[in-house]
C-alpha cells in the first residue's frame, strides 16, 4: 500500500542538539546533566537519549521512574537522575537499577537506607534554597548530614538545589548562588566523584558559582534561551511544520473559522493541516500570530481549530496547495509564539502531541 506523508511533523536537528551541548559545556566549564524529562521536551526521549548517550555525560535528568525505565529498556548507558522527590512505589526499582534519586525528606532517607542494605544506593541531597518544591531547608542541613552518616544503605554522591527565578530576578538568584556556595563549603564529600549542581539553563548562562561542578540544562539544549540576550549562542532543535491543504478566495466581510472572524479585505486564504490537536495552541487565535509560508511571514486568521488553521496569503500570490509551512523553528522562535499564547516555550514544546511525527536529521 502507498503510505501518505504526515500532515504535521516536527523536524529534529540532532547536530544542533550536539552543538548546543558543546555551548553548555564551554559556557559553564562544567559537566552537564542533560535534562530529557517529558519526552525530551517533546523531542522524543529515546532518540534524544541515543543521540547524547556517547557524550560521556554523568546523568540524564528525568522526572520519574517510568522515564528512567524507558531509557533502560532502550539500552541507554547514561545513568538516569530522578529530578524531584520519589514516590514510595518507585523506590525499589530505583535502588535495584542503580538510578540516582535526590533525597528530599527524612522518609526517603529511611526508605532508601533500608533498600540499600546489601548494596548502598548512590543518591544526591536536595536542598531548598528558594524553590519551595522539595528538599531540605538550609537550617536542616547539619541534621541531615548526621542522619546520612548513620545510614550505611546510602552513599551520598552529590548535592543540588534549584532556581525558581533565574530568568526573572537576578538579585534573588545571585543571593541564592551565594547561599548555596556557603552551604556547600560546610560539606566534606566522602565519595568521588561528588556532583554539586544548581544551574538550570538560565543559571548556567548568567551566573557563577565557586562550588558547582555540574549544570542541569534542559531548554538550552533544545536551542532556546530563557534569556533572549543569549539566544544567538544556540540553535533551535525542533521545527514544527505542515502543508497547505487548500487555497480559498474569499470576499471582504466573509467569516473565517469558528466564531466567524470577518475578513477585512478581499482575501486569499490558505488552510494548513494542523491545529490544537497537534499542540498548536488555540490561545494563539487573535494575537497577531504569524506562520512562515515559503519563508514569508503570513498572519493567522480567525481561531485555531483542532486539525486546521487558516492564514492570509493575499500578499503571497505564488503559494500553492502542498507548500510547506513552518509554525516555529530557527526563523520563527517558539519563544515568540509562547509570548503570544501567554505561555512559556517549555510548555509549548512539551504539548506537541503524538500525532505530530518526529523526523530526525
Ligand atoms: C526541568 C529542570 C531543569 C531544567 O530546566 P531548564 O530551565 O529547562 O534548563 C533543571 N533542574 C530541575 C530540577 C528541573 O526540574
Amino acid at each position: 500500500m502507498p503510505q501518505s506523508s504526515p500532515r504535521a511533523w516536527a523536524e529534529i536537528d540532532l547536530s544542533a542538539l550536539k552543538n548546543n551541548l558543546q555551548v553548555a559545556r564551554s559556557h559553564s566549564g562544567q559537566e552537564i546533566m542533560a535534562v530529557i524529562k517529558a519526552d525530551a521536551y517533546g523531542h522524543g526521549l529515546v532518540p534524544i537519549a541515543k543521540a547524547l548517550d556517547h557524550e560521556k555525560l554523568p546523568f540524564f535528568g528525568v522526572a520519574n521512574a517510568a522515564e528512567a525505565r524507558q531509557l533502560h529498556d532502550a539500552g541507554i548507558g547514561t545513568r538516569p537522575y530522578i529530578l524531584g522527590a520519589t514516590l514510595p512505589s518507585e523506590r525499589e526499582e530505583i535502588a535495584a537499577r542503580a538510578w540516582t534519586p535526590c533525597l528530599c525528606s527524612f522518609e526517603e532517607i529511611d526508605h532508601f537506607n533500608r533498600l540499600g542494605q546489601h548494596r548502598p544506593v548512590s543518591a544526591h541531597l536536595a536542598l531548598d534554597t528558594g524553590m519551595g518544591r522539595g528538599g531540605f531547608l538550609p537550617a536542616q542541613l547539619n541534621a541531615v548530614l548526621e542522619k546520612l552518616k548513620a545510614s550505611p544503605g546510602i552513599t551520598l554522591s552529590g548535592i543540588g538545589s534549584h532556581l525558581p527565578v533565574a530568568d526573572e530576578d537576578p538579585q534573588f538568584t545571585t543571593s541564592q548562588f551565594q547561599l548555596f556556595d556557603s552551604l556547600i563549603a560546610k560539606i566534606h564529600p566522602s565519595s568521588q566523584p561528588f556532583h554539586i549542581h544548581l544551574g538550570n539553563s538560565a543559571g548556567l548562562l548568567d551566573y557563577q558559582s565557586q562550588q558547582t561542578n555540574l549544570a542541569r540544562p534542559g531548554l538550552l539544549l533544545y536551542g532556546l534561551s530563557p534569556l533572549p540576550e543569549h539566544q544567538a549562542l544556540i540553535q533551535p532543535v525542533m521545527a514544527l511544520k505542515s502543508r497547505i491543504s487548500v487555497i480559498n478566495h474569499l470576499p471582504a466581510g466573509h467569516g473565517v473559522s469558528y466564531g466567524r472572524t470577518p475578513l477585512r479585505r478581499d482575501s486569499i486564504t490558505a488552510v494548513i493541516g494542523l491545529g490544537y490537536g497537534d499542540g498548536y495552541p488555540r490561545s494563539l487565535s487573535g494575537k497577531n500570530t504569524e506562520v512562515l509560508v515559503n519563508g514569508t511571514r503570513c498572519p493567522l486568521l480567525g481561531r485555531v481549530t483542532m486539525d486546521q488553521i487558516i492564514v492570509d496569503v493575499t500578499d503571497l500570490p505564488d503559494c500553492q496547495t502542498g507548500d510547506e509551512v513552518t509554525l516555529f523553528g530557527k526563523e520563527l522562535l517558539v519563544t515568540e509564539l509562547a509570548q503570544k499564547a501567554d505561555s512559556i516555550p517549555w510548555e509549548l514544546l512539551t504539548q506537541i502531541t503524538p500525532r505530530v511525527q518526529r523526523i530526525y536529521r
